[in-house]
């Protein structure tokens, strides 16, 4: 039923399961996805960073990174006080970059400096070189090209080496390794990887999960530039998937490396919300739909039916217009309008779950499904960080979101 009722759906569940806990076994097979920048490219604004998220899923607990905008590193100092697991940014060894638009790879470089270990001061310091890059960079055409760039031109130098894969469609040029001379001095020659003949990168990389290993497939997404998304799959079961995709206004090719995603992350940078939700947005839903199709951006409705075309389990929304920022407080204005946005999507979906809007900070979870894990109040042996911050949504089958004090809503 519509609107009131959904609404009220979701936050009396997020009250009900407030006191749910996972217990510390399934904690530690647990996957989480923490978002650090929600804003679409109008951003930064006061609520929301412009795009990044990280995956903390490994065995060594490394952290995957998707998208860098500008100020992530500085997001990692952000994180509120009462985190169930604070994140370092020195942890992420690999990071996958869905496209060259500023508001998505513009923090790289900071992020780099952050991550790789800066030379010595003592001339006379031995400290054996590391042939192995710390750092994995993967994305398309230029990319290489551009952190070679950033780090030559900000005489950026390193002790540790880092590497750019390029992800290469069968017209695309790459940014050549040879001679030597044209890489930067800490980095190491890169692979050159071209799409198959359906278009997809297969297992570009791998990493060792906390059930067995995880790899990782990319395909593209339709924008206004070359645009990719990333699926990240387990290869023992319970194969959890996750597909995060870049900027889109259809993201249909990468559909069949989608199919029954555990998580998917999709865009919604516009929105029509009526003006009795919110009597500032006056743009009839036309004039909303065409300015987002025109831009190579999506609607709710539109993140909400691919959903339900690769059948996934949740669906949450990402970059976010400008135009919608964060709720601060449980009464806040800014409440509706985001609950509509999830309404709009949720209805497209059409499978009785519900979509949700990612906020910075959010940190969704995707734990092994099994209904024992989750344990009652006050019990000995549960986890204890994650107290008050654990939010089930109404199917409560198996997926989580983990919020935080400060920022609920
Ligand atoms: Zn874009």
């Amino acid at each position: 039923m519509p609107l009131p009722r959904l609404s009220l759906a979701i936050q009396n569940t997020r009250k009900l399961h407030r006191s749910l806990y996972l217990s510390a076994a399934a904690m530690s097979r647990t996957m989480t996805i923490t978002f650090l920048g929600t804003c679409s490219g109008g951003g930064p604004n006061e609520s929301r960073n412009c795009s990044s998220l990280v995956i903390d899923g490994m065995d060594d607990r490394s952290l995957w990174m998707v998208d860098c905008a500008e100020g992530t590193t500085r997001q990692f100092a952000f994180q509120p006080s009462d985190t169930p697991t604070w994140l370092k940014a020195n942890t992420v060894n690999k990071m996958f970059i869905t496209h060259m638009h500023a508001d998505h790879c513009m923090g790289i470089i900071p992020m780099l400096r952050n991550i790789l270990y800066p030379p010595s001061i003592d001339p006379h310091a031995f400290r054996p070189a590391n042939p192995f890059p710390k750092i994995e960079i993967y994305g398309p055409a230029g990319i290489r090209t551009f952190v070679r760039s950033i780090m030559t031109m900000t005489l950026t130098h390193t002790a540790d080496k880092y590497v750019v894969h390029e992800l290469l469609r069968p017209d695309d040029v790459p940014t050549p390794c040879d001679p030597p001379e044209v890489m930067h001095a800490n980095e190491v020659i890169g692979r050159d990887i071209r799409c198959d003949e359906d278009g997809f990168w297969k297992e570009i990389t791998r990493g060792k999960g906390t059930l067995g290993d995880v790899l990782v497939d990319a395909g593209p997404i339709l924008h206004r530039d070359p645009c990719l998304g990333y699926v990240f799959r387990e290869v023992v079961s319970p194969n959890r998937k996750i597909v995060i995709l870049g900027d889109t206004y259809d993201p249909s090719p990468i559909a069949p490396l989608c199919m029954s995603a555990s998580l998917l992350i999709h865009e919604a940078t516009d929105a029509h919300i009526p003006r009795e939700i919110a009597p500032q947005h006056k743009r009839s839903p036309e004039t909303v739909l065409h300015t987002a199709l025109a831009r190579g951006h999506s609607i709710p409705q539109m993140a909400g039916e691919f959903a339900k075309t690769i059948n996934a389990e949740k669906l949450v929304l990402n970059h976010i217009g400008g135009r919608f920022p964060a709720p601060r407080h449980d009464h806040d204005p800014r409440l509706p309008v985001m609950r509509e946005i999830e309404r709009q999507a949720t209805e497209a979906w059409g499978c009785g779950r519900y979509a949700m809007a990612a906020w910075d900070f959010m940190r969704v979870a995707v734990p092994v499904p099994d209904p024992s894990s989750l344990l009652p109040q006050n019990v000995d042996q549960a986890y204890p960080l994650i107290e008050q911050t654990v939010y089930a949504d109404p199917g409560a089958d198996g997926m989580l979101y983990i919020n935080n004090k400060k920022r609920k809503w």
